[in-house]
C-alpha cells in the first residue's frame, strides 16, 4: 500500500530514447502511487577502471544494495579497452536467468490472440561462453559449456517462477539427442530438481516435460497455447524468445527481467536505444513499462502491477492513442498521459 515504507530501486535511464521512456515509467509510477523511490544512475562519460567499462562502480553497487532495478537501453560506445555494458552487467551482477513474458495484447491484432508464454533463458554459459579458437587453418572450434551449478540455478528459478505465478507446466527445451553431454546434463539437472521438489511436496502441482527444440519451434508457430513456461540453455533462449516476441507484435512490446545472484532482479526492455527517433518524443514506452511491471511482480506488488498493466493494455486496445511504431500518431508524452488517465 502507499502507506508502507518505500522500496529503493536503481534506475538506469540509459541512452537514446532511454531517458524519454524512463520518464514515462516515473510519471506512471507516481500516478499509480507505487511505493518505489528511484536511485538514478547514468552510464559514465569515461571508462571506470574498477569495472573496465563505462558503467560506474557506484551504479553496480546500487543494484547490489537495492537488489532491484530497471534498465533502459544502453548503446555500447565503439572502441577498444572496455567491456560491453550489457556484458559487464551480466557478469558483475551474475544475472543468470533472463525471463521474458510474452502475451497477446488485446486490441493489437496478430495471427494469434491466445499467446501467454514465459521463456526463461540461462544467461551465463552454453554457447555464449566466448571460448572459440582455430584448431588448424580452416578448422575452428567453439566450446559450449554447461555446468551442473548454472543448470541447477536456472532449473530452480524456473520451478520457483512457475509456482509463484500460478503456472502449471515447465517445459525444458533441448537437443539432447545430438548434444548428449551438454544438453543431457541440462536435462538431468532439471529432472533431479523436479524429483527433489516432488519428494519435498513443495510444488506438487507443476507438470514437467522435455521438448526437442526443433519440434518446439514447429509447435510454437502452429499453436502457442501448447506451452506455458519454457526453460532452456542460452542460445536456444535467445532465438526462442525472439520467436515468441514475433507472435505478439515484435520487440517494441516485450519486456524482460534478469535474475541474478542473491535475489537481484534487473528488468529491461529488449529493444535498443533507437538513435533514429531519440529526442523526438516518438518512442513507444510500452516495453520498458511492461518491464517495470515485471519488476513490481518480482517485488510481489501485484495490485500495482495489475493496475498499471491494465492501464497500458486498455490504452493500446482503445486505439485512440498509439505511437507511430503501432501505426498511431501519438507522441510519447500523449501516450503516457492516456495511460495515466486509464489509471
Ligand atoms: P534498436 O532496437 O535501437 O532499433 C531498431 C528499430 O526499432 C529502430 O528503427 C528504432 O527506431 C525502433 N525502435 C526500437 N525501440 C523502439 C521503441 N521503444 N519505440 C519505437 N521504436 C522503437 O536497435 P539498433 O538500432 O540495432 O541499436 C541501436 C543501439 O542500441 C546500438 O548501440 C545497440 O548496441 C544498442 N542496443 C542496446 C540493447 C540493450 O541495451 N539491451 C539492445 C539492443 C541494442
Amino acid at each position: 500500500s502507499s502507506t508502507s515504507t518505500p522500496i529503493t530501486a536503481t534506475l538506469f535511464p540509459g541512452d537514446g530514447i532511454g531517458p524519454e521512456i524512463a520518464e514515462s515509467v516515473k510519471q506512471i509510477f507516481r500516478e499509480a502511487e507505487v511505493p518505489i523511490e528511484w536511485e538514478e544512475h547514468y552510464v559514465g562519460e569515461q571508462i571506470d577502471p574498477r569495472t573496465q567499462s563505462f558503467l560506474t562502480w557506484e551504479s553496480l553497487e546500487s543494484v547490489r544494495r537495492n537488489k532491484v532495478g530497471l534498465k533502459g537501453p544502453m548503446a555500447t560506445p565503439i572502441g577498444k579497452g572496455h567491456r560491453s555494458l550489457n556484458l559487464t552487467l551480466r557478469k558483475e551482477l551474475n544475472l543468470y536467468a533472463n525471463v521474458r513474458p510474452c502475451y497477446s495484447l488485446p486490441g493489437y491484432k496478430t495471427r494469434y490472440d491466445d499467446v501467454d508464454l514465459i521463456t526463461i533463458r540461462e544467461n551465463t554459459e552454453g554457447e555464449y561462453s566466448g571460448l572459440e579458437h582455430q584448431v588448424v587453418r580452416g578448422v575452428v572450434e567453439s566450446l559450449k559449456i554447461i555446468t551442473r551449478q548454472a543448470s541447477l540455478r536456472v532449473a530452480e528459478y524456473a520451478f520457483h517462477y512457475a509456482k509463484a505465478h500460478g503456472r502449471e507446466r515447465v517445459s525444458a527445451i533441448h537437443k539432447a539427442n545430438i548434444m548428449q553431454k551438454t544438453d543431457g546434463l541440462f536435462l538431468k539437472v532439471h529432472q533431479l530438481s523436479i524429483v527433489a521438489r516432488e519428494v519435498a511436496e513443495k510444488y506438487p502441482d507443476i507438470k514437467y516435460e522435455e521438448v526437442v527444440i526443433d519440434n518446439c519451434c514447429m509447435m510454437l508457430v502452429k499453436n502457442p497455447a501448447l506451452f506455458d513456461v519454457l526453460v532452456m540453455p542460452n542460445l536456444y533462449g535467445d532465438i526462442i524468445s525472439d520467436l515468441c516476441a514475433g507472435l505478439i507484435g515484435g520487440l517494441g512490446l516485450t519486456p524482460s527481467c534478469n535474475i541474478g545472484e542473491g535475489g537481484i532482479a534487473l528488468a529491461e526492455a529488449v529493444h535498443g536505444s533507437a538513435p533514429d527517433i531519440a529526442g523526438k518524443n516518438l518512442a513507444n514506452p510500452t516495453a520498458l513499462l511492461l518491464s517495470a511491471v515485471t519488476m513490481l511482480r518480482h517485488l510481489e506488488l501485484h495490485d500495482k502491477a495489475d493496475r498499471i498493466q491494465d492501464a497500458i493494455l486498455n490504452t493500446i486496445a482503445e486505439g485512440k492513442y498509439r505511437t507511430a511504431d503501432l501505426g498511431g500518431k501519438s507522441t510519447t508524452t500523449d501516450f503516457t498521459k492516456a495511460i495515466c488517465d486509464h489509471l
